[in-house]
């Protein structure tokens, strides 16, 4: 009794082990909250820090991208939509299960999972939730103009 005793005071004195957020107090619309956020109203508590390779929302390099298709024969839950006329790939954030099976077939490195992990959104079609290009990745390997007379091939696009 003594020892459950102890072990209660010692706790009413201590930090929560959880880590408050997004903010101190739950908000009533956690999308209204970030808007005040992004309006800079009021401050975001902040999350704690992602492990080493967390898998966030993923990044695709359209611009080095090679059109193999090998991401979008392998992702299980048809995140991955194939645009036959550009030889080129939009990722639904909406229905990828975060597996980077895409990430690790890709033979140039045009895939990425970040650490961006707030993805609530109303609308699943939202651009925020439609990869279409995020840019150049840090490990891509950058392919070259096909005016430099070395264009490389894309593989086979059937
Ligand atoms: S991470 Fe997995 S589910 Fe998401 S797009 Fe890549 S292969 Fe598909
Ligand atoms: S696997 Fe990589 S290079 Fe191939 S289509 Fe997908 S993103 Fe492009």
């Amino acid at each position: 009794m003594w020892e459950a005793a102890k072990t209660i005071l010692k706790q009413l004195f201590q930090k929560p082990a959880t880590n408050i957020f997004p903010a101190k107090y739950a908000p009533v619309s956690t999308l209204s909250f970030l808007d005040r956020v992004a309006r800079q109203e009021v401050k975001l508590h902040p999350p704690v820090a992602v492990p080493p390779k967390f898998r966030g929302k993923i990044a695709y390099d359209r611009e080095n991208c090679s059109g193999c298709q090998q991401c979008y024969k392998i992702c299980p839950t048809h995140a991955i939509e194939w645009l036959p006329e550009e030889k080129k790939i939009k990722i639904f954030v909406s229905r990828c299960c975060f597996c980077a099976q895409c990430v690790d077939v890709c033979p140039v490195n045009t895939l990425a999972m970040t650490e961006e992990f707030l993805l609530a959104n109303y609308d699943k079609y939202a651009d925020a939730l439609v990869i279409v290009d995020s840019g150049e990745l840090p490990g891509s390997k950058k392919r070259k103009k096909p005016d430099s007379g070395a264009a490389e091939e894309p593989a086979n696009q059937s």
